[in-house]
């Protein structure tokens, strides 16, 4: 989340610990991102505080890959919002529902693939228009890799993804840091499950619950790096304070967290 990040420290440290960070760290500075690529990132409605150059296309707000495909599309689909602090904003949604994805792993260890099916489930539970299936061996829709990075100025990253592409596909690919300080050297497959949940969403086209206040999940100040062009839709009936605990909070809690009613209502909204 800078990531997903999980915060070694008090929460009031991560602003100081985010701006110490950049400068140890050796991935490359902001810098060397272009004003036009920052301005595409900025018009998406996405922070552009913390952006990195990754292979697939640009990290932001910590765990969120950004593709040429998505940088380059107009947004339409609006915001969606629950409550005042709340918004889960949609890029491409997943169509062609009712529709199953198939979710599989590569080279991970059993607490990874029992997370994995721990997601699966709870997705299922929601009895949503979009399904999810584990599968062992095949090519799934969504597979699940790993990859290790040791922690960075009090941070850790967890795992990432990206959006649905514009043809209505989920976003293909979920990394997961198998370093032992983002699970521990015995991974508690119900943490990692609530990790891969959270990765799921942005798959199938969830943004950060609160990208407008990154203070209630991550600590620190507020982080909102500006306004979006693109519009909101209310979800009637939702609340409109703020609420701490949705499954879409840019940063964990490190623990197992899970859907709470305003995401079931979001869920279903989009689903
Ligand atoms: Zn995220």
């Amino acid at each position: 989340m800078r990531k997903w990040f999980k915060t070694f420290m008090a929460a009031g440290f991560a602003a100081i610990l985010i701006s110490a960070c950049k400068k140890e760290t050796n991935q490359p500075a902001q810098e060397e991102i272009s004003q036009e690529t920052l301005l595409k990132i900025q018009a998406l409605g996405f922070g552009t505080s913390e952006v990195r150059k990754v292979d697939e296309g640009y990290l932001v707000e910590g765990d969120i890959i950004l593709t040429d495909e998505n940088l380059n599309s107009s947004p339409s689909q609006g915001i969606l919002r629950v409550g005042s602090d709340e918004q889960y904003r949609t890029t491409n949604l997943v169509d062609g529902l009712p529709r199953v994805i198939t979710v599989g792993t590569s080279g991970l260890t059993q607490p990874f693939i029992d997370g994995a099916l721990q997601t699966v489930s709870r997705y299922n539970a929601l009895n949503l228009q979009i399904k999810f299936q584990y599968i062992s061996s095949g090519k799934p829709d969504i597979i699940i890799r790993g990859f290790n990075q040791p922690p960075s100025g009090g941070y850790i990253t967890l795992g990432s993804a990206g959006f649905p592409t514009t043809n209505g596909n989920p976003y293909r690919e979920i990394k997961m840091n198998t370093n032992q300080y983002a699970y521990g050297t015995n991974p508690d497959p119900t943490f990692v499950g609530s990790v891969i949940q959270h990765e799921i969403g942005h798959c199938i086209g969830f943004r950060h619950t609160d990208y407008m206040d990154r203070s209630y999940s991550c600590g620190g100040a507020k982080s909102n790096e500006g306004a979006s062009n693109v519009g909101a839709i209310h979800i009637p009936g939702t609340p409109t304070g703020p609420d701490a605990n949705s499954w879409m909070l840019a940063c964990s809690n490190g623990r197992d967290r899970t859907f709470n009613s305003n995401d079931k209502s979001a869920l279903n909204y989009l689903y």
